[in-house]
């Protein structure tokens, strides 16, 4: 049985306040409810990582960054490395998010390399994959997705603890959501595809998030699907009435 993940992606949001104020609230919130079987994590800019994993040594949820460089160390101003996050106690990572490849022009290639970086470090990958408005209208969603699986994660062993985050680019931010049976029909491309293409085992293993417009109203029918693992949450992990809800109904399902 695989846990269901619960994942935040605060992206470029909060003051210092705004966060204490949250994980002051959350941590309360997340002492009272049995959680097992249901693991959070929260992403918050990386200026706040300390401040989160601070609060997250007396808690139980884990932290994660939101991105991370490729290189190990050196001169690339501005970048963070893999080293510098598992020095930290960081545990988890996005990588490959639809804002990066699209802002950032970053291409799987890239994200492989990330990929590896993030892995040498024992820190979880959390990849995003997903096509976009054009790309679904134009019906070559599963292509996309297929040549983002096989860029990422060619040669990879899945020896180590990865996620996968499926993110429509069209839901993100939105308001509009995925069906859970268009949420499904990907999520089961993907996790055939690492049956194929690495093992059964590592298929059976591998969490496959949704994201995309995913909130209090909604998570219960899509992680109700055989192949949803769980949520990975841009604005409504912002607040944290509406994150606990998403965890007691993971917990509750
Ligand atoms: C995200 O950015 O990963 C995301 C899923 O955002 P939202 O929930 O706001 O659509």
């Amino acid at each position: 049985m695989r846990n269901v993940i619960i994942a935040g992606n605060w992206k470029m949001n909060k003051t210092f306040s705004e966060v204490e104020d949250f994980l002051d609230d959350f941590v309360d919130e997340l002492e009272g409810t049995d959680h097992a079987g249901v693991e959070v994590v929260i992403c918050p800019p990386a200026l706040y990582l300390e401040l989160a994993s601070d609060y997250a040594q007396d808690s139980t949820f884990f932290t994660g960054a939101q991105d991370v460089s490729a290189h190990e160390s050196g001169a690339y101003t501005g970048e963070i490395s893999a080293s510098m996050y598992s020095s930290m106690g960081i545990t988890h990572c996005i990588i490959g998010h639809s804002e990066r490849r699209k802002y950032h022009h970053e291409k799987d290639s890239l994200i492989h390399e990330k990929l590896q970086k993030l892995l040498a470090e024992e820190i979880v990958p959390i990849v995003c994959v997903g096509e976009t408005l054009e790309e679904r209208e134009a019906g070559i969603t599963r292509n996309v997705i297929l040549d983002q699986l096989k860029g990422v994660f060619e040669g990879i062993s899945f020896n180590d603890p990865i996620v996968i985050a499926y993110e429509p680019v069209w839901a993100i931010g939105t308001g509009k959501t995925a069906s859970p049976e268009q949420a499904q029909e990907i999520h089961a491309i993907i996790r055939q595809w690492v049956k194929a293409h690495v093992s059964p085992a590592a298929a059976e293993n591998v969490p496959i998030l949704y994201g995309g417009s995913m909130k209090p109203e909604n998570i219960a029918e899509l992680i109700s699907q055989p192949d949803i693992d769980g949520g990975l949450i841009g604005g409504a992990s912002l607040d944290a009435k509406k994150f606990i809800a998403m965890v007691k109904t993971a917990v509750e399902m």
